[in-house]
């Protein structure tokens, strides 16, 4: 062992550096973070892969390459993996008033991605998001675009219900938030559609009103964004169902 601690040492060294170029080829890429199973980081800490590493193998930015293709070509797990991780989650204060908490259901790889701000009673008590009155009306716009709920995916900002149904605040956002990030980096669809105002904001790192932001694409890594009213907020004000629809039509083009 004494005789291999150099060539261990040099391998480390070599390994460090390929990831290091690799880390900083997906950092270009947009990549904020890597998909790597735990077993691998943990494996590469304590020096078992060091040991297994050998330069002919492929070098490492290979390796991840790979690993990244295989982990995205199997998406369900990727998001039955992220579920689990949740748990029984109490990172935020938002864990102390829900029933359930609502990860979001659809097609893995979903072209689009519905994103609403957090659930509702309704949502709360099924373990569903957009269930409620609200999400009828969105389920009918699914089926109005000629596709049915199976054929997209919906999530929300936040998985646990806000008392009362208020908004959710700024440190459960930023707590819960990732989460939704890794959804999308998971399904990456072809286009976000944000439901409301939080919904909005959060993904497009905004402070403009929905009014203003919904209608014309925008930007998360590189997928468009399209922001359209809240439907709970189309229910309160039907007049405004057309508007939607138009940001919806807009969607539709997009995916052609
Ligand atoms: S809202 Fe998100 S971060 Fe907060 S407890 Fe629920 S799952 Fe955890």
């Amino acid at each position: 062992m004494k005789d291999q601690l150099p060539l261990i040492m040099n391998n480390r060294a070599g390994m460090i550096q390929e990831l290091k170029k690799a880390m900083e080829l997906y950092s270009d890429l947009g990549f904020e973070y890597l998909p790597l199973k735990r077993a691998n980081i943990l494996n590469l800490i304590s020096g078992g892969a060091v040991l297994d590493y050998k330069p002919d193998r492929g070098s490492p930015s290979q390796q991840v390459a790979e690993q990244t293709a295989d982990y995205y070509s199997n998406k369900e797990t990727a998001l039955e993996e992220l579920r689990n991780e949740i748990g029984d989650c109490h990172r935020c204060k938002l864990s102390t008033g829900r029933k359930n908490i609502v990860f979001g259901e659809g097609k893995a790889d979903a072209d689009i991605m519905f994103i609403g701000e957090g659930p509702g009673r309704d949502e709360d008590i099924q373990a569903r998001p957009f269930v409620g009155d609200a999400g009828k009306l969105l389920t009918n716009l699914i089926l109005k675009l000629g596709l049915q709920r199976q054929d997209v995916y919906i999530a929300n900002i936040v998985k646990c219900r806000p008392p009362n149904n208020r908004n959710p605040e700024e440190d459960e956002i930023s707590i819960c938030g990732p989460f939704v990030e890794r959804q999308i980096a998971i399904i990456n669809p072809k286009v976000i559609v944000c439901l409301g105002k939080i919904s909005a904001q959060t993904i497009i790192r905004s402070k403009i009103t929905i009014s203003k932001l919904r209608g014309n694409f925008h930007s998360y890594n590189d997928i468009p964004v399209m922001p359209t009213f809240h439907p709970a907020y189309l229910l309160r004000n039907p007049k405004d169902k057309w508007l939607t629809w138009e940001d919806m039509q807009k969607v539709l083009e997009k995916l052609k």
